[in-house]
This record gives C-alpha cells, sequence and structure tokens, in this order.
C-alpha cells in the first residue's frame, strides 16, 4: 500500500538520526517532498498528521548487499521486496551485472524501482547469469578492464563500487590475479571493492585465505560475510581472529554482514564481537531465495545483531549514516536534515521474546524484534509487504 501526500508530519515518534547527533522526540514535516522542519512540538500548519507515537523515525534506511535482477536465476528479486516493502528506502545490488548486463540493471531494474536502487558492477563480465557455483573469474578474458571502464563511467550516478567473488570455487586457476586486476581497477576507477570471503558454494576447491585477499584491499574496500562460518572466514582454526583481519580494519577496511543463505553464523559472529571486531555495515544478501527466511528483510537482520548484543542506536547507525560512508553517500543520504527530499524510515521496536535463526539453523533467544512500519521517499509513503516473521 502507498499514497501521496503533499503536506504531512510524523508526529510524536523518537527521531534516531546519528548523522545530525538527534536522538529524541522530534516531529518531521514535509512539504511537497522536501522536509522543511524538524522539532520537538511542530505545529501541523495544515499538514496530514501521520501519527508515530510509540514508533521510532530515522533516516532511510540502507541495505548495502542485495540480488536485485529480478527474473535472473534462481535470485533476483524485484527490489521493492526488499526495498519500500520492507521500510527500506535504499537497495544495492552485489554484482548481478557485469559491463554486459549493466544497461539491462538500469533500463529494467533501477528505473522501474520505487526503492532507489544503487548497484555493485560485477569484475566477471558473467556477474550472476551463471549462479554462484560456477568459476567466473577463472578465465583471464572474463575480465575487461575496458569495457568496465566506459560501463562505470557512463553510470557514476548508480556504480558504488566492484563485486569481487573471492572464493576459490570462483577465481579457479587464475589464483589470486583477479584480485590484483581489481585493485588496479578500484585505483584507476576511484571505486571501492567489495569482496565476498567464505567458500559457501564450491566445497570441492581449496578455500583462499583471508589473509591473502586483505593484501589487496585498503581503506574504504568492503569485505561482505564477515560472520561466515565457511572456509576462508575471518577466524583461525582457534576461533581467534587472524592477524591480518585486525591490520585490515586497523587501516580502514570496512567490514559487512551479508546474512544470506549461508552467511550469518551466530557463533561466529559471537567470538568476531567478543575480540572486538565490529561491524560497518549490515546487510541482507537478500534475494529470492531467502526472503521466506531465514532473512526476511533488512529489520529482522538487524534484530539479529540486536540479540547478539549490538545495541539498537548502533544497529540503525550502521544502517543509515554508516550505510552512506560505505557507498560513499553521506551528507546525501542516512541523514534527516531540512531542505533534503524526505528519506525516511519509520519502524517499530516491540518488547517481545523471539528466537532468532542463523543460517544454519543455529538459534538465539532474541528479547526485541525491530518490524517496519513506513518507507518515505520524497511525497510517497509505503506500507510494507505483508511477510511472515519469526
Ligand atoms: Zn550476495
Amino acid at each position: 500500500m502507498e499514497k501521496k501526500l503533499e503536506n504531512f508530519i510524523l508526529k510524536g515518534g523518537r527521531l534516531i538520526d546519528a548523522a545530525s547527533g538527534r536522538d529524541g522526540p522530534f516531529d518531521v514535516r514535509v512539504r511537497g517532498g522536501v522536509i522543511d522542519a524538524i522539532g520537538a512540538d511542530l505545529l501541523p500548519g495544515g499538514a496530514t498528521v501521520i501519527d508515530v507515537q510509540g514508533l521510532i523515525v530515522t533516516p532511510g534506511l540502507i541495505d548495502v548487499h542485495l540480488h536485485l535482477m529480478k527474473g535472473l536465476g534462481a535470485f533476483g528479486v524485484d527490489p521493492d521486496v526488499f526495498g519500500v516493502g520492507s521500510g527500506v528506502t535504499t537497495v544495492v545490488d552485489a554484482g548481478s551485472a557485469g559491463h554486459s548486463l549493466l544497461n539491462i540493471f538500469r533500463n529494467y531494474v533501477t528505473d522501474n524501482a520505487k526503492t532507489r536502487v544503487l548497484n555493485y558492477i560485477n569484475l566477471s563480465t558473467l556477474g550472476g547469469v551463471t549462479g554462484p557455483g560456477y568459476s567466473i573469474l577463472a578465465d583471464p578474458r572474463l575480465i575487461d578492464e575496458d569495457k568496465i571502464e566506459k560501463a562505470v563511467e557512463a553510470n557514476r550516478d548508480i556504480i558504488v563500487g566492484i563485486k569481487i567473488m573471492a572464493t576459490g570455487g570462483a577465481l579457479g586457476a587464475q589464483g589470486l590475479k583477479p584480485l590484483e586486476r581489481a585493485r588496479k581497477l578500484g585505483d584507476t576507477l576511484r571505486l571501492p571493492l567489495l569482496v565476498h570471503i567464505g567458500e559457501s558454494w564450491t566445497k570441492d576447491t581449496a578455500p583462499v585465505h583471508v589473509g591473502d585477499v586483505l593484501k589487496y584491499l585498503r581503506a574504504g574496500d568492503i569485505v561482505t560475510h564477515m560472520f561466515t562460518v565457511h572456509p576462508g572466514g575471518l577466524l583461525d582454526g582457534n576461533g581467534k581472529l587472524w592477524p591480518q583481519v585486525r591490520d585490515a580494519k586497523q587501516s580502514g577496511v570496512l567490514m559487512d554482514v551479508g546474512h544470506g543463505l549461508h552467511n550469518l553464523n551466530f557463533d561466529v559472529a559471537r567470538r568476531v564481537l567478543d575480540q572486538g571486531l565490529h561491524p560497518d555495515g549490515v546487510s541482507t544478501d537478500g534475494h529470492r531465495g531467502n526472503r521466506a527466511g531465514p532473512v526476511y528483510d533488512l529489520p529482522t537482520t538487524m534484530a539479529k545483531l540486536m540479540a547478539l548484543g549490538v545495541s539498537l542506536k548502533q544497529v540503525i547507525e550502521m544502517a543509515t549514516n554508516n550505510a552512506a560512508k560505505l557507498l560513499g553517500r553521506a551528507g546525501d543520504l542516512g541523514i534527516v536534515r531540512v531542505g533534503q527530499p524526505a528519506d525516511i524510515s519509520v519502524l517499530k521496536l516491540e518488547e517481545r521474546e523471539w528466537q532468532a535463526v542463523d543460517s544454519q539453523k543455529g538459534t538465539i533467544p532474541a528479547h526485541q524484534a525491530l518490524l517496519p512500519v513506513y518507507a518515505i521517499r520524497r511525497d510517497t509513503i509505503y506500507e510494507p509487504l505483508p511477510i511472515e516473521r519469526p
């Protein structure tokens, strides 16, 4: 359900916005799609009142890792399912399209979505065409720097980085060479690398050591699947962080959750968090095959982090201000500010007991649930799609 309103006010909510430093009872007024006032006890001034008492108002939530090429293979999902249909205003595709599919992605996905759709271009020309179980980087001809550069330059407004599958299965006989080429390309194009770690698909190949992957990463690059239990993850055989992981984090490499069907494991997450390594980004790795569980949506993934001990404020900051920084869009996204187009999420924090389930069906008790209530983009207010959550 969606409705357009020329003039409305979100009244009585708790605004949590790390970017502006606000956490408290602030009303937000929107006129002609633009925020025209933020303050305690604002007068409606003729605006339609939307009662958000007892609810949480945040900058529009950002989900930084999904598979959004609807119709592509078993995974591609309509961006509005995990987007405005889940209380989220910005979704980012992680490598469905290589350079040859990028125009199709732009014309059929980005331009038709109600949600803002950004894109990590795949280093491999094949992108997500084959599905994840193939060696999409094992033939050197499958990386074409010139064509990637052309596609990026024509689509800078939606491209936020380059996606690389750093698995033995994807790299095959090329070993680390694709990472070397990705590094050069990232530097040339001034784009961060988004690197998948964890041998979640092909079990019969030797995994790539995360320490070898991290050698190619710099400040602002992103490692996704930080809580994976599969070979190639952040922990050594004794459950300790590899020393290279700490060094990378110190040097400014960012860590993202990337829940998905395989890569959120509560035991791993506990160990990683206990050793003081915290996520920079929270994401669903949402696709057609995990919407009905174990992933559901971004608010549920955020609530799972809360069950692991991350605070509400921290998890909201991850999904707003931090996500905007990670995408190179700070100041533009992830903030509620007068004069900017309205881009807002409204959430409900419910105090209740439930069992959070990870990708391996492990459970932990959770005491709070987080539910989407509205996603707001300019003058349009979207209600979430029905979903059965745990
Ligand atoms: Zn993914």
